[in-house]
């Protein structure tokens, strides 16, 4: 005849409650853990709304804004400097030209040589003068893009100045704004030394454990029966094992798990029996 194999349907259940209420820690450690969440929920918020602040994204998208202002006006300026190298070859150029005529003019005005000679030269004047005509074409043609290229980089200048000024505005903007959330941080977090001695070491080290998993709320307070982490409203049986449980106990919520503080506005007429 086989040996019934003892059952431990309860078991689970038995160790969970024990589990659950492990901890002993009177009233006034419990509700100090509440003044550390406070402290701790707002910690989290400067944390978020620091990272989170407006003034970052404009401070990012006017240096974005400079980064590509400043390459357009490096390569507007080589532009520039290329367009002048070739308005001076074209400047030499003409003078060149000139400077042969002068030369031919010269000889002509003195009359000396041959009839020939003094024929070639006229004839060579009139192809000078038809090449410096061509040669002064080029040169217009290259100052007045040297011109527009100035122009365009006396514009970017302009707006590079423009935005070196929007830049550091929006920065001092920022910094302001960061510094308000630090001088409050530096409050509460001030706040945090002195609330979290009341709350002691190991309640502290089960909150923060619950609070790492349970986005940044490891302790809720039981108001009008209901959880403050998850907002869910306990029922009569939780209800009623709350009510019975001596005040130093450690409660959690069986919906989140969170630490569940008793308070006077818990809902349970007389706030928790006492030990
Ligand atoms: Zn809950």
């Amino acid at each position: 005849m086989p040996t019934p194999q003892p059952r431990h349907d309860h078991q689970p259940a038995h160790a969970a409650y024990a589990r659950r209420f492990l901890l002993k820690a009177d009233s006034s450690r419990q509700l100090a853990l509440l003044d550390l969440q406070a402290v701790d929920s707002r910690l989290d918020q400067i944390a978020h709304a620091t990272s989170n602040l407006p003034q970052h994204r404009e401070v990012a998208a006017l240096e974005d804004e400079t980064r590509t202002v400043d390459t357009q006006l490096v390569n507007a300026r080589t532009a520039l400097s290329d367009v002048q190298r070739e308005v001076d070859k074209a400047e030499s150029d003409v003078q060149l030209v000139r400077d042969r005529a002068a030369r031919d003019r010269t000889r002509l005005e003195a009359g000396t040589g041959s009839a020939k000679d003094l024929q070639a030269l006229q004839h060579e004047l009139t192809s000078l003068a038809r090449r410096q005509a061509e040669l002064e074409d080029v040169e217009l043609e290259v100052m007045e893009r040297a011109e527009s290229l100035g122009e365009h980089v006396t514009t970017l200048e302009a707006l590079r100045d423009d935005l070196a000024a929007r830049l550091e505005a929006a920065v001092a903007h920022r910094d302001a704004a960061m510094g308000e959330y630090a001088t409050e941080r530096d409050r509460v977090a001030g706040r945090r030394e002195a609330v979290f001695g009341g709350v002691g070491d190991d309640l502290v080290a089960l909150y923060e454990r619950i609070r790492s998993s349970h986005g940044g709320v490891g302790a809720a307070e039981l108001k009008q029966r209901r959880c403050g982490g998850c907002h869910i409203e306990l029922n009569q049986v939780d209800m009623n094992r709350i009510t019975k449980a001596p005040a130093d106990e450690v409660l959690r919520c069986e919906e989140c798990g969170r630490i569940l503080v008793r308070t006077a506005q818990s809902g349970l007429g007389a706030a928790g029996s006492t030990t």
